[in-house]
């Protein structure tokens, strides 16, 4: 399949990676809006946010996103986790992931 997350998975395109495990991959956003700007995505291909059915999945995608932001010294100061489903919501890549954004003070609510 043609995906761009699928591929940076597989390691057919380079990207900075934060956490790694059997299901689960995070890496640094390649356009960041935040000090701390980090996609967390399962390794399982999954379109959108609205297929995500598999509830030990996002057991797993939650918790290492709480290990992440406590290695990156965020969970005091505050963080935003966003996922974007579809057209009017901006979702550009069609492979779920979770933006997780901290390092600053973060302006709500969105545009
Ligand atoms: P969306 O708008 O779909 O919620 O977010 C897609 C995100 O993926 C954007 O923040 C964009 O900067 C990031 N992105 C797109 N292509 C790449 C890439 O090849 N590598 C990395 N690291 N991030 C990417
Ligand atoms: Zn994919």
């Amino acid at each position: 399949m043609d995906c761009i997350f699928c591929k940076i998975i597989k390691n057919q395109i380079p990207s900075s990676k934060v956490y790694e495990d059997g299901r689960v991959l995070a890496f640094d956003d390649a356009a960041p809006r935040a000090p701390v700007h980090i996609l967390v995505v399962p390794k399982t291909h999954v379109d959108s946010v609205a297929d995500l059915n598999d509830m030990d999945l996002v057991r797993d995608l939650f918790s290492v996103m709480k290990k992440i932001a406590r290695e990156k010294g965020i969970d005091k100061t505050g963080y935003r986790i966003v996922v974007n489903h579809g057209k009017d919501a901006g979702q550009a890549v069609p492979h779920l992931h979770f933006h997780l954004l901290g390092g600053r003070p973060l302006k709500w609510p969105p545009g």
